[in-house]
């Protein structure tokens, strides 16, 4: 188990800062790791690099330290909230972040050049500093689910109407975890929870492929506010029981609490808990990764040396662990080669300083009218 037994709270501005950082930076460094290896068997893994595996960021996708569809989504997701924040204060209306955050993912979809086709799309969807990132142009191996439900979505904000549990839906929500992190209401970690659920439910029908969506957002939540590993599980998992149809991704979970406490080697526990395709996995396996970490490169890399969904696996552990141990121990080597790496960091920092943003319709600040011109209102 990781050693952050002792509660930080209330963290100062920069501890909170590397955790938010390390949440982000190290989903993608996850995404990265295991994007090279996501398709390929364990046995393929190790006959091309060595019986470790992967240690390191190898070729995919034109090059070294290239992130997927999983950090490509995380950060539309991000962006999703944070103009749903803006819009609703420009306007004093509550924010509307599911549909904010459709929008976002709508825009993803343009980067994989896929439409929506019903045209829910308008120019003001286009608008917006992430949208002109050329590298977020690039289909890294899209989920099926993903494309087709948003290709499909009649009405923004919408629950998909299928009934997929893939991975796609829980590997993009770590940032619903950072943005209600701030928040003061007392019922904060269930509107956490409760989002994660509703923005993985864009694209995933069943329950599992938006509850884990849930957990992973309650996850982060309590670890972005400094609570040890065990008091996050606890209580998200405390979250996760009052739904209907929890039972699934409740035991996954718990197979991984298990799992990491048993006499098993990390490949065994892994293989028992499946391959990370769909939600329940992907998550189990993360956690598994997560509470056996003694680092965060331990930790990272065992959730991408297996042969199943290694850049989701790698991502949702990246998270987590980035956000127990903080962006200063990821190690700098992967930062500095990792794409996208000022784009993530600079959505960590947005996420953390939100809050803080005088946002009024008739008085922009200079400072405010930046940030208006990045997170515009759709
Ligand atoms: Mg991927």
């Amino acid at each position: 188990m990781p050693n952050n037994s002792v509660s930080e709270k209330p963290a100062d501005l920069n501890t909170l800062r590397l955790r938010f950082r390390g949440c982000l930076l190290g989903g993608a460094v996850g995404d990265a790791l295991g994007g090279p290896v996501e398709f390929l068997s364990w046995p393929e893994i190790t006959a091309r690099f060595g019986e470790q595996g992967v240690l390191d960021y190898e070729v995919a996708w034109g090059g070294k330290g290239k992130i997927t569809d999983d950090t490509q989504m995380t950060l539309f997701t991000a962006e999703g909230l944070l103009r749903g924040w803006v819009r609703g204060a420009m306007r004093g209306i509550a924010p509307a972040f599911a549909s904010t955050t459709a929008h976002a993912y709508l825009r993803w979809l343009l980067t994989q050049g896929v439409r929506n086709r019903h045209g829910l799309l308008n120019t003001a969807c286009l608008s917006g500093w992430l949208i002109q990132q050329p590298a977020l142009f690039s289909a890294r191996a899209p989920g099926n689910t993903c494309l087709s439900a948003l290709r499909e979505m009649k009405a923004f904000g919408e629950p998909a109407r299928n009934n997929s549990k893939g991975c796609g839906g829980v590997m993009r929500v770590a940032p619903v975890g950072l943005f209600y992190a701030s928040f003061n209401e007392s019922d904060a970690a269930r509107q956490a929870f409760d989002m994660g659920c509703k923005l993985a439910a864009l694209t995933h029908g069943h329950p599992t492929g938006w509850l884990t969506g849930g957990v992973l957002a309650a996850l982060v939540f309590y670890l972005a506010r400094g609570e040890t590993l065990n008091t996050a599980l606890n209580n998200a998992l405390a979250l996760l029981k009052t739904e209907p149809a929890h039972e699934e991704t409740l035991h996954a979970l718990e197979h991984a609490q298990t799992l990491a406490l048993a006499t098993v080697s990390p490949h065994e526990a892994i293989a028992q808990l499946g391959e990370g395709w769909v939600a329940e996995e992907a998550l189990a396996v993360a956690l598994y990764c997560v509470m056996k970490a003694r680092s965060f490169e331990h930790g990272v890399l065992m959730a991408v040396n297996h042969g199943g969904d290694s850049d989701s696996t790698g991502a949702i552990a990246g998270n987590l662990l980035g956000a127990i141990y903080g962006a200063a121990t990821i190690p700098s080597g992967w930062l500095q080669a990792l794409e996208l790496a000022e784009v993530v960091q600079g959505m960590a920092d947005d996420l953390l300083d939100y809050r803080d943003w005088e946002i009024s319709e008739y008085n922009f600040t200079p400072f405010t009218e930046a940030m208006h011109k990045k997170y515009p209102g759709d």
